[in-house]
């Protein structure tokens, strides 16, 4: 039995389901292939800093597969459309008899997997796919009624009482080495399709799955406890920062899962509130990815709740508005900080993430889709269920969502979780000598600061509010 491993977001030798399995069954060795397919990703809105994460990552998982005598093959094709040809020709060139993968959960993904299994079994060899991606397989958890969970808080007590039961697989050691190669590596191509492969700050992100390990290592050691104290300030480093490597899986949810249970002693619901409240939003990755299963229409672009999806603006006034949010110049300080932390780094802070999503949907009355797919474009992190599932949320068109009246205020919000203005004083420089309370509305002190390069607010907030509850009234 010789298996073809075929990796797709889970870019790791330790604890990645289907290779521990095709390495145990195995006794021909293993090959392994990626599929790059830049014109698809574009489709899907992936951006330069995901996708030069990505490449960075397949360098650092072709060496640790050499490690273990494993070849890591490419296929190059624009879209999926026909990668099943080139896998079973990949297959049958290297005499595998089975192909072996993780489980993908969005729409064309899977539609993808259906043809290659078909092609695979027309050709008379066998496929054996796995549930690696979450903790607890998306589909497992039902309600009582048998409906998949729309509503997070019973979906957590569920996932709890499964994992606690012992129901959930655990983190799987290194796949085991094979007695020998039998191909040699591809090497991976300076470049996919027209992507920059520069891009996504190798400098902040370091790539690989052992990287990926230290990181996690060192936010279990130095910052878990302080999690749930930390986790809404944005100039704290509070937070894990795993979201990309999660995203392309080059670490596993089990392995984060079982971190914060060694530190918390054994105790997944209990205990220390860091380890509790980090495990919990790790769990929130798992509602979002059953929801996309349950509901392919929100990988369609489509509302969860079409009753909160209004008539967003889209004239010349609303683009011109949308390109001042894209570039970090609303005149809002803590909106700016944000966009620009995404623009320079490819990541933002959750708690702005939600601010600046409010800002788009309600304050400006755009849609959540131009934000979606910014977000997508720009994130190194970006993930579909993940970016959805907190757009839909701030829009009020998602599942447990935001009340439609339930608006943030920038101002606010602000002076709330950036209370000194040390976060936006790191991304926005014309307010760096701005001090104390000014910060936070600095067009009210205009004698305080002499730049004028700052912009005024786009739009008055208290107005803005009106407009949007009006908004949502009438459509609702
Ligand atoms: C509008 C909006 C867009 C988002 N887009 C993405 C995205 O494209 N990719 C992405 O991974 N996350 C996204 N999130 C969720 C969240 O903001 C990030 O996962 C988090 O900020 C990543 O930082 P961290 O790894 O330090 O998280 P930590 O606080 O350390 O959390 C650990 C892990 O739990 C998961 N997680 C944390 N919060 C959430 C959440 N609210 N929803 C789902 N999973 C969560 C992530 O995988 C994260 O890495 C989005 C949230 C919002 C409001």
């Amino acid at each position: 039995m010789r298996p073809l491993m075929w990796f797709r977001a889970d870019l790791r030798t330790r604890d990645n389901t289907a290779l521990v399995a095709a390495c145990a069954a195995a006794s021909k060795g293993v090959v392994a292939v990626f599929t790059i397919c830049p014109e698809q990703w574009r489709e899907h809105d992936w951006g330069d800093p995901r996708v030069g994460f990505l490449r960075r990552n397949l360098l650092e998982l072709s060496k640790a597969l050499e490690g273990r005598n494993i070849a890591l093959k490419i296929i190059e094709r624009d879209t999926f459309d026909g990668v099943e040809t080139d896998l079973l020709d990949l297959a049958k060139e290297h005499h595998c008899t089975a192909l072996f993968f993780n489980e993908e959960y969005e729409v064309n993904e899977r539609a993808r997997d259906a043809r290659v299994a078909a092609a695979f079994a027309r050709a008379g060899l066998s496929v054996r796919s796995f549930h690696d991606q979450c903790v607890v397989p998306p589909g497992e958890l039902r309600t009582q009624e048998d409906k998949p969970y729309t509503v997070y808080s019973p979906f957590k007590r569920k996932w709890y009482a499964y994992y606690n039961d012992g129901n959930a697989p655990k983190a799987q050691s290194l796949a085991k080495k094979q007695p020998e190669m039998v191909s040699t590596p591809d090497g991976i191509p300076d470049q996919f399709g027209n992507y920059d492969p520069q891009a996504g700050r190798p400098d902040l992100w370091k790539a690989g799955e052992d990287h990926a390990r230290a990181r996690l290592g060192s936010f279990i050691e130095d910052r878990l406890a302080q999690y749930k104290e930390d986790r809404d300030f944005p100039a704290i480093n509070g937070t894990s920062t795993l979201s990309p490597y999660l995203a392309i899986g080059a670490i596993s949810p089990r392995q984060c899962i079982e971190a914060a249970l060694d530190a918390n002693h054994g105790k997944l619901d209990t205990g220390g509130k860091g380890p509790v409240h980090w495990m919990s939003e790790v769990i929130w990755r798992e509602f979002y990815r059953q929801i996309l299963l349950a509901f392919p229409r929100v990988c369609r672009h489509q509302a969860f709740n079409p009753k909160y999806d209004i008539k967003w603006r889209t004239d010349k006034k609303a683009k011109d508005e949308f390109a001042a949010w894209c570039e970090g110049k609303t005149g809002y300080p803590i909106v700016d900080a944000a966009m620009r932390q995404l623009n320079q780094t490819g990541w933002m802070h959750n708690r702005v993430r939600m601010a600046v999503a409010m800002f788009l949907t309600k304050d400006l009355l755009i849609d959540w889709r131009w934000g979606e797919r910014y977000f997508m474009e720009q994130l190194v992190d970006a993930d579909l269920a993940n970016n959805n599932g907190g757009w839909q949320w701030s829009a009020a068109t998602g599942t447990d969502a935001a009340p439609y009246f339930r608006i943030f205020n920038p101002i606010s919000q602000s002076r709330k979780f950036d209370p000194d203005g040390a976060y936006i004083r790191r991304f926005v420089e014309e307010l760096e000598s701005v001090e104390g309370d000014s910060i936070h509305e600095p067009w009210k002190h205009e004698s305080l600061f002499q730049d004028t390069r700052y912009p005024k607010p786009i739009i008055d907030h208290a107005e803005a509010r009106e407009r949007a509850l009006e908004a949502f009234k009438v459509e609702s």
